[in-house]
Protein backbone atom coordinates (compact mmCIF):
# COMPACT_ATOMS: atom_id res chain seq x y z
CA UNK A 1 0.00 0.00 0.00
CA UNK A 2 1.17 3.17 -0.70
CA UNK A 3 1.84 5.73 2.19
CA UNK A 4 1.63 9.49 2.30
CA UNK A 5 2.11 12.12 4.87
CA UNK A 6 -1.11 13.53 4.36
CA UNK A 7 -4.14 12.75 1.87
CA UNK A 8 -6.58 15.30 0.23
CA UNK A 9 -9.66 14.29 -0.41
CA UNK A 10 -11.64 15.92 -2.79
CA UNK A 11 -9.57 18.14 -4.74
CA UNK A 12 -11.84 21.00 -5.48
CA UNK A 13 -11.34 24.66 -4.36
CA UNK A 14 -10.28 23.96 -1.09
CA UNK A 15 -8.59 20.55 -1.90
CA UNK A 16 -6.71 22.24 -4.46
CA UNK A 17 -5.80 25.44 -1.94
CA UNK A 18 -4.58 22.49 0.61
CA UNK A 19 -2.47 20.43 -1.38
CA UNK A 20 -0.79 23.16 -2.71
CA UNK A 21 -0.32 24.64 0.83
CA UNK A 22 0.74 21.32 2.17
CA UNK A 23 3.09 20.29 -0.66
CA UNK A 24 4.45 23.96 -0.27
CA UNK A 25 5.41 23.30 3.75
CA UNK A 26 7.49 20.21 1.99
CA UNK A 27 4.84 17.20 2.86
CA UNK A 28 4.47 14.08 0.70
CA UNK A 29 0.52 14.99 -0.47
CA UNK A 30 -1.64 13.02 -2.43
CA UNK A 31 -4.91 14.60 -3.68
CA UNK A 32 -7.76 12.57 -4.92
CA UNK A 33 -10.23 13.90 -7.16
CA UNK A 34 -13.53 12.06 -8.50
CA UNK A 35 -13.69 13.90 -11.64
CA UNK A 36 -11.31 16.02 -14.01
CA UNK A 37 -10.15 19.40 -13.66
CA UNK A 38 -12.20 22.47 -13.08
CA UNK A 39 -15.30 20.29 -13.54
CA UNK A 40 -18.79 21.69 -13.44
CA UNK A 41 -20.63 18.63 -11.28
CA UNK A 42 -19.83 20.99 -7.97
CA UNK A 43 -19.27 23.88 -6.73
CA UNK A 44 -16.60 25.52 -8.54
CA UNK A 45 -17.36 26.39 -12.22
CA UNK A 46 -19.12 29.06 -14.06
CA UNK A 47 -16.45 31.55 -14.81
CA UNK A 48 -16.43 34.07 -11.69
CA UNK A 49 -16.53 34.40 -8.50
CA UNK A 50 -17.37 37.48 -6.17
CA UNK A 51 -14.71 38.42 -3.57
CA UNK A 52 -15.27 41.42 -1.12
CA UNK A 53 -14.38 42.33 2.55
CA UNK A 54 -17.45 44.74 3.91
CA UNK A 55 -18.73 41.33 4.59
CA UNK A 56 -22.63 41.33 5.29
CA UNK A 57 -23.02 38.04 6.32
CA UNK A 58 -20.93 39.21 9.39
CA UNK A 59 -17.50 41.18 10.20
CA UNK A 60 -16.00 38.44 12.14
CA UNK A 61 -15.10 37.08 8.51
CA UNK A 62 -13.20 39.83 7.82
CA UNK A 63 -10.12 38.98 9.53
CA UNK A 64 -9.85 36.01 7.65
CA UNK A 65 -10.70 37.81 3.92
CA UNK A 66 -7.99 40.41 4.45
CA UNK A 67 -5.53 37.30 4.69
CA UNK A 68 -7.45 35.86 1.63
CA UNK A 69 -6.73 38.62 -0.28
CA UNK A 70 -2.85 37.96 0.58
CA UNK A 71 -3.03 34.51 -0.26
CA UNK A 72 -4.87 35.18 -4.04
CA UNK A 73 -2.12 37.51 -5.15
CA UNK A 74 0.61 35.03 -3.60
CA UNK A 75 -1.11 32.09 -5.61
CA UNK A 76 -0.91 34.15 -8.88
CA UNK A 77 2.86 35.01 -8.49
CA UNK A 78 3.12 31.05 -7.62
CA UNK A 79 1.25 29.68 -10.41
CA UNK A 80 2.11 32.91 -13.24
CA UNK A 81 -1.96 32.59 -13.38
CA UNK A 82 -4.45 35.85 -13.53
CA UNK A 83 -6.83 34.68 -10.51
CA UNK A 84 -8.37 38.35 -8.81
CA UNK A 85 -9.45 41.19 -10.49
CA UNK A 86 -10.50 44.12 -7.98
CA UNK A 87 -13.22 45.93 -9.82
CA UNK A 88 -14.79 47.13 -6.76
CA UNK A 89 -18.09 46.18 -4.83
CA UNK A 90 -21.63 47.32 -4.71
CA UNK A 91 -24.20 46.41 -2.52
CA UNK A 92 -27.25 48.13 -2.89
CA UNK A 93 -30.59 47.91 -0.93
CA UNK A 94 -33.14 49.53 1.35
CA UNK A 95 -31.16 51.21 4.65
CA UNK A 96 -32.20 48.45 6.59
CA UNK A 97 -31.52 46.09 4.46
CA UNK A 98 -29.56 43.03 5.91
CA UNK A 99 -26.83 43.49 2.75
CA UNK A 100 -26.82 47.59 3.77
CA UNK A 101 -26.29 47.12 7.20
CA UNK A 102 -23.73 44.16 7.38
CA UNK A 103 -21.94 45.67 4.65
CA UNK A 104 -21.45 48.98 6.63
CA UNK A 105 -21.05 47.15 10.24
CA UNK A 106 -17.91 44.79 8.69
CA UNK A 107 -16.64 48.31 6.93
CA UNK A 108 -16.61 50.14 10.11
CA UNK A 109 -15.83 47.67 12.07
CA UNK A 110 -12.66 47.01 10.49
CA UNK A 111 -11.63 50.07 8.96
CA UNK A 112 -12.18 49.35 6.30
CA UNK A 113 -12.56 52.28 2.90
CA UNK A 114 -16.02 52.56 1.60
CA UNK A 115 -18.44 54.90 0.10
CA UNK A 116 -22.72 55.46 0.71
CA UNK A 117 -23.85 55.98 -2.69
CA UNK A 118 -27.62 57.83 -2.90
CA UNK A 119 -30.02 55.84 -6.01
CA UNK A 120 -28.88 58.80 -7.53
CA UNK A 121 -25.13 58.83 -7.14
CA UNK A 122 -25.29 54.65 -8.37
CA UNK A 123 -27.06 55.78 -11.31
CA UNK A 124 -24.78 58.48 -12.52
CA UNK A 125 -21.93 56.21 -12.08
CA UNK A 126 -23.23 53.01 -13.37
CA UNK A 127 -25.78 53.86 -15.71
CA UNK A 128 -26.49 50.44 -16.38
CA UNK A 129 -28.09 50.14 -13.04
CA UNK A 130 -31.31 52.05 -12.31
CA UNK A 131 -31.83 50.94 -8.37
CA UNK A 132 -35.01 51.97 -6.65
CA UNK A 133 -34.70 55.53 -5.54
CA UNK A 134 -34.88 54.90 -1.98
CA UNK A 135 -32.22 52.52 -2.20
CA UNK A 136 -28.58 53.01 -0.94
CA UNK A 137 -25.60 51.46 -1.61
CA UNK A 138 -22.06 50.78 -0.01
CA UNK A 139 -19.59 51.19 -2.56
CA UNK A 140 -15.90 49.48 -1.85
CA UNK A 141 -13.28 49.57 -4.33
CA UNK A 142 -11.30 46.29 -2.62
CA UNK A 143 -13.90 44.01 -4.01
CA UNK A 144 -14.34 42.27 -7.27
CA UNK A 145 -13.69 38.84 -8.77
CA UNK A 146 -12.02 35.71 -8.98
CA UNK A 147 -11.97 32.74 -11.59
CA UNK A 148 -12.96 28.84 -9.88
CA UNK A 149 -11.87 27.47 -13.12
CA UNK A 150 -8.51 29.12 -13.09
CA UNK A 151 -7.99 28.60 -9.38
CA UNK A 152 -8.10 24.94 -9.62
CA UNK A 153 -5.65 24.98 -12.36
CA UNK A 154 -3.76 27.07 -10.24
CA UNK A 155 -3.45 25.12 -6.73
CA UNK A 156 -3.19 22.16 -8.66
CA UNK A 157 -0.17 23.50 -10.61
CA UNK A 158 1.51 24.77 -7.59
CA UNK A 159 0.99 21.46 -5.26
CA UNK A 160 2.36 19.52 -8.10
CA UNK A 161 5.70 21.89 -8.64
CA UNK A 162 6.17 21.16 -5.00
CA UNK A 163 5.81 17.24 -5.77
CA UNK A 164 2.09 16.46 -4.47
CA UNK A 165 0.10 13.42 -6.50
CA UNK A 166 -3.23 14.73 -7.93
CA UNK A 167 -5.18 12.21 -8.88
CA UNK A 168 -8.37 13.01 -11.07
CA UNK A 169 -10.83 10.43 -11.78
CA UNK A 170 -10.20 8.66 -9.01
CA UNK A 171 -13.34 8.49 -6.74
CA UNK A 172 -12.63 7.65 -3.26
CA UNK A 173 -15.25 5.48 -2.13
CA UNK A 174 -14.71 5.19 1.60
CA UNK A 175 -12.03 6.48 4.47
CA UNK A 176 -11.31 4.95 7.97
CA UNK A 177 -8.97 5.59 10.88
CA UNK A 178 -5.79 3.00 11.19
CA UNK A 179 -5.05 1.66 14.87
CA UNK A 180 -1.78 3.29 14.24
CA UNK A 181 -3.29 6.88 14.13
CA UNK A 182 -2.92 7.15 10.42
CA UNK A 183 -5.88 6.63 7.65
CA UNK A 184 -6.53 4.65 4.79
CA UNK A 185 -8.25 5.96 2.27
CA UNK A 186 -10.33 3.32 -0.48
CA UNK A 187 -11.19 4.53 -4.02
CA UNK A 188 -12.04 2.90 -7.11
CA UNK A 189 -8.48 2.04 -7.68
CA UNK A 190 -6.58 0.98 -4.97
CA UNK A 191 -5.77 1.83 -1.04
CA UNK A 192 -3.53 4.34 0.37
CA UNK A 193 -3.06 5.18 3.59
CA UNK A 194 -1.37 8.18 4.87
CA UNK A 195 -0.52 10.09 8.29
CA UNK A 196 -3.09 12.67 8.32
CA UNK A 197 -6.56 13.20 5.75
CA UNK A 198 -8.03 16.39 4.83
CA UNK A 199 -11.61 15.96 3.51
CA UNK A 200 -12.61 18.91 1.26
CA UNK A 201 -15.80 17.06 -0.80
CA UNK A 202 -18.13 19.98 -1.21
CA UNK A 203 -21.66 18.57 -2.11
CA UNK A 204 -20.63 15.19 -1.22
CA UNK A 205 -19.69 16.11 2.32
CA UNK A 206 -22.82 13.77 3.67
CA UNK A 207 -21.58 11.02 2.10
CA UNK A 208 -18.40 11.35 3.21
CA UNK A 209 -18.31 12.81 6.49
CA UNK A 210 -21.77 11.20 7.30
CA UNK A 211 -20.69 10.27 10.79
CA UNK A 212 -20.60 13.48 11.76
CA UNK A 213 -24.04 14.43 11.45
CA UNK A 214 -23.48 17.40 10.29
CA UNK A 215 -27.18 19.11 8.99
CA UNK A 216 -26.01 19.75 5.60
CA UNK A 217 -28.49 20.76 2.64
CA UNK A 218 -27.35 20.44 -1.03
CA UNK A 219 -28.87 23.40 -2.91
CA UNK A 220 -29.62 23.28 -6.63
CA UNK A 221 -28.86 27.09 -7.40
CA UNK A 222 -28.38 28.44 -11.31
CA UNK A 223 -26.84 31.45 -13.18
CA UNK A 224 -27.21 32.88 -16.45
CA UNK A 225 -25.52 35.11 -18.93
CA UNK A 226 -27.95 38.08 -20.36
CA UNK A 227 -26.99 40.37 -23.16
CA UNK A 228 -27.87 43.80 -22.29
CA UNK A 229 -29.08 46.21 -25.38
CA UNK A 230 -26.08 49.25 -25.46
CA UNK A 231 -27.11 52.31 -26.41
CA UNK A 232 -25.33 55.90 -26.52
CA UNK A 233 -25.67 56.72 -22.94
CA UNK A 234 -24.64 52.94 -21.93
CA UNK A 235 -22.35 51.40 -24.26
CA UNK A 236 -20.51 48.22 -24.07
CA UNK A 237 -17.30 49.63 -22.32
CA UNK A 238 -19.39 50.80 -19.14
CA UNK A 239 -20.64 46.65 -18.64
CA UNK A 240 -16.92 45.60 -18.74
CA UNK A 241 -14.91 45.15 -15.50
CA UNK A 242 -13.29 48.69 -16.18
CA UNK A 243 -16.00 50.46 -15.46
CA UNK A 244 -18.47 47.88 -13.95
CA UNK A 245 -18.11 46.82 -9.92
CA UNK A 246 -19.77 43.73 -8.79
CA UNK A 247 -22.87 44.09 -6.89
CA UNK A 248 -25.64 42.38 -4.20
CA UNK A 249 -29.08 43.61 -4.24
CA UNK A 250 -31.81 43.74 -2.27
CA UNK A 251 -34.71 45.97 -2.13
CA UNK A 252 -38.38 45.68 -0.99
CA UNK A 253 -37.43 42.16 -0.04
CA UNK A 254 -37.24 41.37 -3.98
CA UNK A 255 -34.88 38.83 -2.98
CA UNK A 256 -31.01 38.89 -3.35
CA UNK A 257 -29.36 39.16 -6.85
CA UNK A 258 -26.24 39.41 -7.32
CA UNK A 259 -23.67 39.35 -10.42
CA UNK A 260 -20.66 40.59 -12.63
CA UNK A 261 -19.23 42.71 -14.78
CA UNK A 262 -18.97 41.48 -18.62
CA UNK A 263 -15.96 39.80 -18.15
CA UNK A 264 -16.12 37.49 -21.54
CA UNK A 265 -16.10 40.16 -24.26
CA UNK A 266 -19.21 41.78 -25.80
CA UNK A 267 -21.26 38.44 -26.79
CA UNK A 268 -20.05 36.98 -23.71
CA UNK A 269 -22.87 38.74 -21.73
CA UNK A 270 -24.07 39.81 -17.93
CA UNK A 271 -23.80 37.11 -15.48
CA UNK A 272 -26.79 36.78 -12.66
CA UNK A 273 -27.96 34.76 -10.13
CA UNK A 274 -30.20 34.68 -7.08
CA UNK A 275 -27.87 34.11 -3.79
CA UNK A 276 -30.03 31.54 -2.55
CA UNK A 277 -32.95 30.53 -4.58
CA UNK A 278 -35.66 27.98 -2.49
CA UNK A 279 -35.56 24.67 -3.57
CA UNK A 280 -35.88 21.02 -2.31
CA UNK A 281 -32.96 19.63 -0.83
CA UNK A 282 -31.11 17.99 -3.73
CA UNK A 283 -27.89 15.38 -3.99
CA UNK A 284 -25.07 15.85 -6.58
CA UNK A 285 -26.21 12.56 -8.04
CA UNK A 286 -30.05 12.99 -8.23
CA UNK A 287 -29.38 17.05 -9.08
CA UNK A 288 -31.57 18.50 -12.44
CA UNK A 289 -28.75 19.94 -14.60
CA UNK A 290 -30.98 20.89 -16.72
CA UNK A 291 -31.89 24.87 -16.73
CA UNK A 292 -35.32 25.42 -17.61
CA UNK A 293 -37.29 28.30 -19.64
CA UNK A 294 -39.28 29.32 -16.28
CA UNK A 295 -36.32 29.61 -14.23
CA UNK A 296 -34.45 31.87 -16.60
CA UNK A 297 -37.76 33.73 -16.84
CA UNK A 298 -38.05 34.58 -13.18
CA UNK A 299 -34.41 35.65 -13.27
CA UNK A 300 -34.29 37.75 -15.91
CA UNK A 301 -37.71 39.77 -14.76
CA UNK A 302 -35.72 40.07 -11.62
CA UNK A 303 -32.67 41.50 -12.92
CA UNK A 304 -34.55 43.78 -14.98
CA UNK A 305 -35.62 45.71 -11.79
CA UNK A 306 -31.90 46.65 -11.74
CA UNK A 307 -31.03 46.44 -15.37
CA UNK A 308 -33.28 47.55 -17.52
CA UNK A 309 -31.53 47.14 -20.08
CA UNK A 310 -31.01 43.55 -19.89
CA UNK A 311 -32.93 42.71 -22.52
CA UNK A 312 -30.63 41.17 -25.32
CA UNK A 313 -30.62 37.27 -25.44
CA UNK A 314 -29.87 34.34 -22.99
CA UNK A 315 -26.34 33.56 -23.69
CA UNK A 316 -26.00 30.87 -21.84
CA UNK A 317 -27.17 28.92 -18.13
CA UNK A 318 -25.93 26.78 -16.04
CA UNK A 319 -26.55 24.82 -12.55
CA UNK A 320 -24.09 24.66 -9.68
CA UNK A 321 -24.70 23.18 -6.00
CA UNK A 322 -24.73 24.79 -2.90
CA UNK A 323 -23.70 22.85 0.38
CA UNK A 324 -25.68 25.13 3.15
CA UNK A 325 -25.38 24.78 7.25
CA UNK A 326 -28.47 25.81 9.11
CA UNK A 327 -26.29 28.77 10.17
CA UNK A 328 -25.23 29.37 6.75
CA UNK A 329 -21.65 29.67 8.55
CA UNK A 330 -18.84 27.25 7.16
CA UNK A 331 -17.69 23.67 8.74
CA UNK A 332 -13.73 24.27 9.75
CA UNK A 333 -11.79 22.40 12.03
CA UNK A 334 -10.12 19.00 13.32
CA UNK A 335 -13.20 15.86 13.09
CA UNK A 336 -14.10 15.93 16.55
CA UNK A 337 -13.61 12.00 16.79
CA UNK A 338 -10.70 11.56 14.49
CA UNK A 339 -7.96 14.04 15.40
CA UNK A 340 -6.29 13.08 12.65
CA UNK A 341 -8.46 14.15 9.82
CA UNK A 342 -9.04 18.29 9.13
CA UNK A 343 -12.35 18.73 7.69
CA UNK A 344 -13.69 21.77 5.46
CA UNK A 345 -17.06 21.66 4.09
CA UNK A 346 -20.81 23.54 4.34
CA UNK A 347 -19.59 26.53 2.48
CA UNK A 348 -23.08 27.50 2.19
CA UNK A 349 -23.17 29.85 -0.87
CA UNK A 350 -19.97 32.03 -0.22
CA UNK A 351 -17.05 30.15 0.23
CA UNK A 352 -14.97 30.43 -2.53
CA UNK A 353 -13.08 33.86 -1.81
CA UNK A 354 -11.89 32.46 1.21
CA UNK A 355 -10.13 29.66 -0.87
CA UNK A 356 -6.17 30.49 -0.22
CA UNK A 357 -7.11 31.26 3.65
CA UNK A 358 -9.07 27.79 4.09
CA UNK A 359 -5.73 25.91 2.17
CA UNK A 360 -3.76 27.74 4.99
CA UNK A 361 -5.98 26.74 7.87
CA UNK A 362 -6.46 22.94 6.85
CA UNK A 363 -2.50 22.62 6.23
CA UNK A 364 -2.14 24.50 9.89
CA UNK A 365 -4.73 21.81 11.50
CA UNK A 366 -2.77 18.89 9.58
CA UNK A 367 0.87 20.07 10.76
CA UNK A 368 -0.03 21.54 14.02
CA UNK A 369 -3.15 20.70 14.88
CA UNK A 370 -4.22 24.38 15.39
CA UNK A 371 -4.08 27.16 13.49
CA UNK A 372 -3.40 31.08 14.38
CA UNK A 373 -6.49 31.98 12.71
CA UNK A 374 -9.86 32.31 14.41
CA UNK A 375 -11.92 29.43 13.41
CA UNK A 376 -14.38 29.28 16.18
CA UNK A 377 -17.54 30.11 13.68
CA UNK A 378 -16.61 27.26 11.77
CA UNK A 379 -16.72 24.74 14.74
CA UNK A 380 -18.06 21.22 13.79
CA UNK A 381 -19.48 21.13 17.28
CA UNK A 382 -20.64 24.60 17.51
CA UNK A 383 -24.63 24.56 18.95
CA UNK A 384 -26.16 26.35 15.90
CA UNK A 385 -25.87 23.84 13.56
CA UNK A 386 -27.81 21.70 14.76
CA UNK A 387 -31.28 21.52 16.23
CA UNK A 388 -31.77 22.10 20.03
CA UNK A 389 -33.31 18.60 19.80
CA UNK A 390 -29.93 17.58 18.18
CA UNK A 391 -27.00 19.41 19.54
CA UNK A 392 -23.88 17.68 20.97
CA UNK A 393 -23.43 18.87 24.60
C1 LIG B 1 -23.98 29.23 -8.12
C2 LIG B 1 -22.88 29.49 -7.12
C3 LIG B 1 -22.37 30.76 -7.01
C4 LIG B 1 -21.39 31.04 -6.05
N1 LIG B 1 -20.89 32.31 -5.97
C5 LIG B 1 -19.94 32.58 -5.05
C6 LIG B 1 -19.34 33.88 -5.00
O1 LIG B 1 -19.67 34.75 -5.81
N2 LIG B 1 -18.38 34.10 -4.06
C7 LIG B 1 -17.99 33.13 -3.17
O2 LIG B 1 -17.15 33.42 -2.32
N3 LIG B 1 -18.52 31.88 -3.21
C8 LIG B 1 -19.48 31.59 -4.12
N4 LIG B 1 -20.00 30.33 -4.21
C9 LIG B 1 -19.60 29.32 -3.23
C10 LIG B 1 -18.33 28.60 -3.59
O3 LIG B 1 -18.26 28.31 -4.95
C11 LIG B 1 -18.23 27.36 -2.73
O4 LIG B 1 -18.39 27.73 -1.37
C12 LIG B 1 -16.91 26.60 -2.89
O5 LIG B 1 -16.63 26.39 -4.23
C13 LIG B 1 -16.99 25.29 -2.12
O6 LIG B 1 -15.75 24.63 -2.26
P1 LIG B 1 -15.60 23.10 -1.90
O7 LIG B 1 -14.14 22.79 -2.00
O8 LIG B 1 -16.31 22.83 -0.62
O9 LIG B 1 -16.43 22.32 -3.02
P2 LIG B 1 -15.95 21.92 -4.51
O10 LIG B 1 -15.15 23.00 -5.11
O11 LIG B 1 -17.15 21.42 -5.21
O12 LIG B 1 -14.91 20.70 -4.24
C14 LIG B 1 -15.28 19.45 -3.72
C15 LIG B 1 -14.55 18.42 -4.56
O13 LIG B 1 -14.62 17.15 -3.90
C16 LIG B 1 -14.70 16.17 -4.92
N5 LIG B 1 -15.20 14.93 -4.34
C17 LIG B 1 -16.37 14.76 -3.66
N6 LIG B 1 -16.55 13.47 -3.33
C18 LIG B 1 -15.44 12.80 -3.79
C19 LIG B 1 -15.02 11.42 -3.75
N7 LIG B 1 -15.79 10.49 -3.19
N8 LIG B 1 -13.83 11.11 -4.32
C20 LIG B 1 -13.04 12.05 -4.91
N9 LIG B 1 -13.40 13.38 -5.00
C21 LIG B 1 -14.58 13.73 -4.43
C22 LIG B 1 -15.71 16.79 -5.90
O14 LIG B 1 -15.69 16.15 -7.15
C23 LIG B 1 -15.22 18.23 -5.94
O15 LIG B 1 -14.27 18.48 -6.94
C24 LIG B 1 -20.95 30.02 -5.17
C25 LIG B 1 -21.44 28.71 -5.32
C26 LIG B 1 -22.39 28.44 -6.29
C27 LIG B 1 -22.90 27.05 -6.43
Amino acid sequence: MQTYDVIVLGVGSMGGAAAAELAGRGLRVLGLEQFWPGHDRGSAHGGTRIVRQSYFEGAAYVPLLRRAYVGWRALEEASGRELLTLCGGLYVGDEDSAVVVGSLASAREHGLAYELLSAGEIRRRFPTMAPAPHAVGVYEAAAGYTRPEETTFATVQVARSHGAEIRFDERVVRWSPTPGGGVQVETVNGTYGADRLVVTPGAWAPELLGDLALPLRVERQMFAWFTPELTDAVPYARYTDVEHPVYVEETDGNGILYGFPMVDGPDGGLKLAFFRQDGPPTTPQGVDRTVHPHEVAALRSRALELFPHLTGPLVTAKTCLYTTTRDEHFVVGLHPGVPQVAVACGFSGHGFKFVPVIGEVLADLVVDGATPHDITLFDPLRGGLRPRADRVT
